[in-house]
């Protein structure tokens, strides 16, 4: 790519043809990195599980193992987390295919996030975690099913990463161009050099404390899927071990 023609009238196109085919070269090269990455990351994330159900299979039909309620429930929750990866990584190839099209009506974000808030009731309930809901949503023009999954995902980590009797604080505000929504908690937080990677495919801080809560990393990766589709954005602020706050912006 280093060829320039001297002395030419057209050099100056030539070497903004050369620049625009360097720049395809390095994201076709990007792409292929992060096509291998995420086949990699998947056959780990799989691997586990299955290993796992593979395990005690074979201990139950040899004998080893007595064939236990407890050890068929164990097979039966590593076959749930399988089903939830592949249906993760699912929603995940739809929002992040080319063409994703966004069946856009007026939605307001208040409602929106009510709605999402009655799914994690039990769960609320059960932790005793204390909801507030602040602010006047505004209208936007966005697709509701995929904004509702933006607002699940964010509200599930809210209360699958607070501790029991914890808080959940829900914000709607907007500026002239920009409705906002915020989704506070007093969970346990991200560590600050682990912040920036959260949105990343597969991605968990520390990821021996999320086997146990069942993560499968996708979540945000979505999130950032749809909201970038939107042409808004995602933020994320976090303390450890006081909370998180993840801010979204949607264009009016
Ligand atoms: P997961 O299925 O693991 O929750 P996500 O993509 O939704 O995947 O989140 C990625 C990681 O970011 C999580 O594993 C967790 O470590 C961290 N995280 C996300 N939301 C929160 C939160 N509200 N509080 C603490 N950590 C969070």
């Amino acid at each position: 790519y280093a060829v320039r023609i001297e002395g030419n009238s057209n050099t100056r196109e030539l070497d903004e043809l050369i620049g625009s085919i360097n720049h395809l070269a390095d994201s076709l090269g990007k792409q292929e990195a992060l096509r291998k990455q995420l086949t990699a990351d998947v056959a780990h994330e799989l691997r586990t599980p299955i290993t796992s159900i593979g395990t005690h299979i074979e201990a139950m039909i040899e004998g080893v193992w007595e064939p236990t309620i407890e050890r068929l429930q164990s097979c039966y929750d590593e076959i749930l987390r399988i089903g939830k990866i592949t249906a993760d990584l699912e929603s995940l190839a739809k929002v992040e295919s080319e063409n994703l099209k966004l069946d856009k009506t007026k939605i307001n974000l208040t409602e929106l996030a009510q709605k999402a808030v009655g799914n994690f009731e039990a769960d609320i309930n059960k932790k005793h975690l204390k909801i507030s809901m602040d602010g006047n949503g505004s209208d936007v023009w966005a697709d509701r099913d995929r904004i509702s999954q933006v607002l699940i995902n964010l509200l599930s980590n809210a209360v699958k990463y607070t501790p029991d009797g914890g808080a959940i604080q829900i914000v709607c505000s907007e500026t002239d161009q920009w409705a906002k929504i915020t989704i506070k908690d007093t969970g346990i937080g991200i560590p600050e050099d682990e912040l920036p990677f959260v949105f990343e495919r597969f991605y968990r801080a520390d990821k021996c404390r999320n086997r146990k809560t069942g993560g499968s990393g996708i979540g945000l990766a979505i999130v950032k899927s749809i909201v970038t589709a939107h042409g808004g954005s995602v933020e994320a602020e976090s303390r450890l071990n006081e909370g998180s706050c993840f801010t979204v912006m949607l264009p009016k």
